[in-house]
């Protein structure tokens, strides 16, 4: 999936002509990264805030090339944005969580990517649905648009949360399931919201094998117009970069290769296991569902759930499987049971 570890960086917006280079430059000096980003277009929650500077900064990242000579990227929101981006010869751009919710927008600006030479990043929609991420990928890929690949920037917790966005990392790689040869980055400055998390989630990226990060970095964080709380200096990225341990896909070491071969065995063999006490299970299910119906008795017995919960979660004493993890499968082997006795009951027979 991964040939090189892309590194984006670069203020969460353009702000002015000096801010935008002083960063390109010391972000050239510290970290030298394969992209310079700056939001030029603000997708803003509420209006009346900050909304980026808008065309003007275009040719702010046009300079960044010619002096730092790193490629720019930014985000477009629009089949307008695009034609301005590309009239000024840059290809790269992502297309931000709120845009990739809507079709109809993702559509508009892949058509206008048609026989184009683009790099396009697609965020994950605000919302965990993989099939509106899956859909706006597919979208690019059917305008034969090779160069796409995907960001990881976590999706709306809906209450609060510590990080500013739930990473739910088993999404992208769900997504890495699908699309095996798309890489896909990870931003986490937008996971986390407030840069004392940047680290351990750049360090998680690298650890599930993300092919890359996207930091926001600023000259000066602290006079940020957007996203001052989760943006650093280029030094400070440095530093991070500089304290992060990068690990091999794999190892040649014949003592490993084998350990984990046994015990992927043993794994292999409970799973199939698993499944077969599942199956089981749901025979047993079905059978009690029979007989509810025929002696007309409801299917949801609240009692007995409370008691099947609270006995299964004792029977595990000590810390070998987290109460949270075995409360969430129980419930989903729960879910599963009642759907199949509604089955049953609306089931002519
Ligand atoms: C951004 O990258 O600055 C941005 C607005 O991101 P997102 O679309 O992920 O919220
Ligand atoms: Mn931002």
């Amino acid at each position: 999936m991964c040939d090189d570890f892309i590194i984006i960086s670069g203020p969460c917006s353009a702000e002015s002509e000096e801010q935008v280079l002083q960063t390109a430059l010391e972000l050239k000096q510290f970290v030298n990264p394969t992209f310079f980003r700056a939001g030029i277009w603000k997708p803003r929650t509420r209006p009346g805030t900050f909304e980026g500077i808008g065309d003007e900064a275009v040719k702010w990242l046009a300079k960044v090339v010619n002096i730092t000579g790193i490629p720019v990227i930014t985000e477009a929101g629009s089949a307008q944005h695009v034609k301005i981006l590309l009239e000024n010869n840059i290809k790269n751009f992502w297309i931000g969580a709120r845009t990739v919710a809507n079709p109809f927008s993702v559509q508009e600006i892949a058509d206008a990517c048609e026989d184009k030479e683009v790099n396009v990043f697609i965020k994950n929609p605000i919302y965990p649905d993989i099939e509106l991420w899956t859909g706006a990928i597919e979208r690019f890929l059917n305008k034969g648009i090779s160069e796409v690949a995907a960001i990881h920037r976590g999706f709306y917790p809906f209450r609060k949360t510590q990080l500013r966005n739930i990473p739910d990392w088993e999404i992208p790689i769900e997504l890495a399931r699908r699309f095996p040869n798309l890489k896909i980055i990870t931003d986490p400055s937008h996971i986390a919201g407030n840069k004392i998390y940047i680290k351990e989630i750049c360090q998680k990226a690298i650890d599930l094998n993300f092919c890359g990060i996207m930091v926001e970095t600023h000259y000066r964080p602290e006079s940020a117009r957007s996203d001052k709380g989760q943006q650093i200096t280029p030094k400070e990225f440095k530093e991070i970069l500089d304290s992060l341990t990068y690990r091999n896909i794999s190892s040649t070491n014949i003592d490993f290769k084998s350990e984990l071969n046994n015990l992927r065995e043993k794994i292999d063999v409970i799973d199939f296991q698993l499944i077969d006490m599942l199956e089981h299970r749901f025979k047993l299910v079905d059978e009690i569902g029979k007989l509810k119906k025929k002696h007309n008795v409801k299917i949801l017995q609240l009692d007995r759930w409370k008691s099947m919960v609270e006995s299964r979660l004792k029977y595990v004493c000590d810390e070998s499987i987290s109460r949270e993890f075995l409360l969430k499968l129980l419930q989903m082997i729960h879910k599963e049971s009642i759907k199949r006795q509604n089955d049953i009951f609306r089931n002519e027979d």
